[in-house]
């Protein structure tokens, strides 16, 4: 017999506004098949986490699911033509490929420096997209000011 789920709340008397969507928690390696029950935009019941976080996880799913966003955009100016961006919250679902198209054809310049915020409030979300990895402008470069060449993957 599972005790721990003798502790769960049991289901009321069935309620036919009542809808059960499935969701699988992301929080850890476990992989929880959260159920979440629902009246329209209201959450009743969460069952199936195994820590608060997936009771979280569940309410955030059903009511605003988001995800957190990670490409490139393009840089000038620096020894390679692209540099990694993300989001520094997650973005909500919905808006994903607006985020993404929103930064298709932006370019930036370097020196760049990591976390250096490249759009502020992108589309209106309120989020951050954030540089994730430092570059030197080229002339910044060691091996320019001393005259010695590029390694071969830079030249
Ligand atoms: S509910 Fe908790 S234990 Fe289960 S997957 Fe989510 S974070 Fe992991």
């Amino acid at each position: 017999m599972n005790h721990r789920h003798d502790r769960q709340p049991q289901p009321q008397a069935i309620d036919e506004d009542v809808a059960t969507h499935v969701y699988l928690c992301t929080g850890c390696p476990l992989g929880c098949r959260l159920e979440v029950d629902a009246v329209d935009d209201e959450v009743v019941e969460v069952r199936g986490f195994n820590c608060r976080k997936g009771d979280r996880y569940g309410r955030q799913e059903h009511l605003d699911p988001r995800r957190p966003l990670s490409t490139t955009i393009w840089i000038e100016g620096a020894a390679i033509r692209r540099v990694p961006v993300r989001t520094a919250e997650p973005v909500p679902r919905d808006q994903l490929v607006a985020v993404v198209e929103a930064l298709r054809g932006l370019r930036i310049a370097a020196p760049v420096k990591r976390g250096e915020v490249v759009v502020a409030d992108v589309l209106g979300t309120g989020i951050d997209v954030i540089v994730t990895r430092e570059l030197p402008a080229v002339g910044q470069r060691d091996h320019l000011t001393t005259g010695q060449d590029p390694p071969a993957s830079e030249a």
